[in-house]
């Protein structure tokens, strides 16, 4: 039966009628707005293309944030539906979203930090998401506006690499991000791929914080060499060639890898590590995009009194 509404109600068969649709509708709308507003900060890591270090970035960087006072602050919306790794990189993989009679919790991992992701709902590891558009998008929607986030300073939300489903939806779903971040190797192939990125983004009207170079040069442990196994220096470059901030470089480190893999948040074991100093400036520059902003959005007002006054 076709879903298209003939305006004839009296033949219309739907077990729902439309003023219960619309209803259901605006509720929804309105449950998502009331979730998201009580999120200050929200930013989206994204990537050209895959394994390059977005999901280690977006872990270390929520890491950072909430050793640097913001405790119990910080979420991680894993939105990386088909290949969801944030909560192994934790050291959550295997538990399950907390319900309670006040509805759906995500599941707090080291520093307080609240972790949704799709991990958390499957039964097996082996089991494949083969889901299309809508459905991924009511997915990443059920997550922002049914889980109880609760108040928080900062939501940083892992997207699959490209600019697919998942980015639209988040884009679409959170009118107010505060920008997206783009993660990037420095290899000319990557080089590539970040152009379109910036492209989504300005095409959308988002903000770009800036671009961050990962696998940035290798320091040999036991002689000290320095090897720039992906070259270097293609970040800052790229950043500069689109007039887009550049964020910082993340030295290649095996212990980042071993910690990813056994659960364990590197910045918190390794803070005296080069890569935990480079994460460190890496949130200063975010605090100062944020700094900007706000200053922006304060003075915007202002202007507009004395045009009026004019
Ligand atoms: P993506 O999310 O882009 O697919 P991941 O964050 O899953 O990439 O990282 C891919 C692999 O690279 C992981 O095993 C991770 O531990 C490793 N990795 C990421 N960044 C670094 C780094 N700077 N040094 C060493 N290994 C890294």
């Amino acid at each position: 039966m076709s879903d298209e509404c003939d305006n004839n109600c009296e033949t219309c068969t739907k077990t729902e009628t439309c003023m219960d649709v619309k209803k259901k509708q605006i509720l929804e709308q309105e449950r998502l707005k009331l979730n998201i507003s009580r999120i200050k900060h929200k930013i989206a890591i994204i990537s050209g293309k895959g394994g390059v270090g977005k999901s280690t970035v977006t872990v270390n960087l929520a890491m950072a944030f909430a050793l640097n006072d913001y405790i119990d602050s910080v979420g991680i919306l894993d939105a990386d539906l088909h290949g969801p790794c944030v909560p192994k990189m934790l050291g959550l993989h295997g538990q399950r979203l907390p319900v309670g009679p006040a509805g759906i919790f995500p599941v707090k991992g080291p520093m307080g930090i609240k972790v949704v992701s799709m991990d958390f709902l499957l039964e097996n590891d082996e089991d494949p998401v083969i889901w299309r558009g809508p459905l991924k998008m009511g997915a990443i929607k059920q997550f922002l506006s049914d889980m109880r986030w609760g108040e928080l300073d900062f939501l940083f939300i892992d997207l699959p690499p490209g600019t697919g489903d998942e980015p639209l939806s988040v884009m679409q779903l959170i009118p107010d991000l505060d920008g997206v971040i783009i993660v990037t190797i420095p290899s000319e192939i990557s080089q590539i791929v970040v152009k379109k990125a910036v492209t989504f983004a300005r095409q959308l009207e988002i903000p770009i914080i800036g671009i961050i170079e990962n696998m940035s040069g290798y320091v040999c442990p036991h002689c000290g060499t320095e090897s720039n196994i992906f070259k270097t220096g293609g970040g800052r470059k790229i950043a500069d060639d689109l007039s887009v901030p550049f964020l910082g470089s993340i030295p290649i480190d095996p212990a980042i890898c071993s910690d990813s893999d056994e659960g364990v948040p590197f910045i918190i074991k390794h803070r005296d590590s080069a890569s935990t100093k480079a994460f460190t400036k890496i949130v200063k520059e975010i605090e100062c995009f944020l700094d900007q902003k706000r200053l922006e959005i304060t003075t915007e007002p202002r202007l507009h009194t004395q045009e009026i006054e004019k």
